[in-house]
């Protein structure tokens, strides 16, 4: 894993641990990083879980998937070459090999923010915010399904890099976004209980951006 230019580099075989503990994209990433995967099981398990396969298996479930999708992140597959992550998460499974992973860097600021019934369950659900000088998204992963990435508008955008997102603008954004999408039941949460969630790990993700682009105190 190493810093190129404006890009991290992340081969495919880098553990979760690696990713969790990099000096350099955990100071990128504001600490997104390491909070997107530390509660994957535990240390012996993360020195062994890649990003690669975590990537690869586009699992529902997935906090890796969910972090990396509010990044500018690319993925390079041997045959297909490269693509965004989103393109590729919607790519139906072959028989391609993930060989690195490409986060381009920008001015940004993020969050990830999840909710376990126990600590090392896999996630009921799961949110990645992050907003740089293009664009501002939100990721909702764990709905049980696959994550899923929403833009926000440019207006939103600017709004929260200058800390100046009212609480109107919040619930409008959250309105839309729980609007557009589908959430569901398994056995560790109902459909009800995830809306409920998305309600406040948006409003959480989107008050520690603000607040941190004010200069104050992480919520
Ligand atoms: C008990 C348990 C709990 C877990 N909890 C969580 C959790 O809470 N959150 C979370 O995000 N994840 C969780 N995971 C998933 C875990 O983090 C790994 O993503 C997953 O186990 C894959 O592990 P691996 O990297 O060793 O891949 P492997 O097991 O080696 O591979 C998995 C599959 O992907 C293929 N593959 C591997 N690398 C590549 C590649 N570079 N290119 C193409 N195909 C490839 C392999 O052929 C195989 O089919 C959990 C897994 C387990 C077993």
């Amino acid at each position: 894993m190493e810093l190129k230019g404006f890009e991290f580099v992340i081969g495919s075989m880098v553990t979760l641990r690696e990713l969790e503990t990099h000096p350099g994209f955990c100071v990128y990433t504001k600490g997104a990083a390491r909070d997107s995967v530390k509660d994957i099981v535990g240390v012996q398990f993360r020195n062994l879980a890649t990003v690669g396969g975590s990537l690869y298996g586009r699992f529902g479930f997935s906090d890796v998937l969910t972090f990396f999708l509010a990044l500018d992140t690319q993925v390079e597959l041997y045959h297909a070459g490269r693509v965004s992550l989103e393109e590729f998460s919607g790519m139906p499974k072959d028989r391609d090999i993930l060989v690195r992973v490409i986060v381009k860097k920008h001015s940004l600021a993020c969050t990830y923010l999840a909710h376990r019934n126990t600590r090392t369950d896999f996630p009921v659900l799961a949110c990645a915010l992050s907003v740089d000088e293009r664009e501002g998204k939100i990721v909702v992963g764990a709905r049980p399904s696959k994550a899923v990435m929403w833009k926000m508008t440019s207006e939103e955008a600017k709004k929260l890099r200058e800390g100046k997102l009212t609480d109107g603008e919040k619930e409008a954004m959250f309105e839309r976004v729980s609007g557009e999408t589908v959430l569901g039941s398994n056995m560790r949460a109902s459909r009800e209980y995830r809306e409920h969630l998305l309600g406040v790990l948006m409003e959480r993700g989107l008050d520690a951006l603000n607040q941190e682009a004010q200069g104050g105190e992480q919520a």
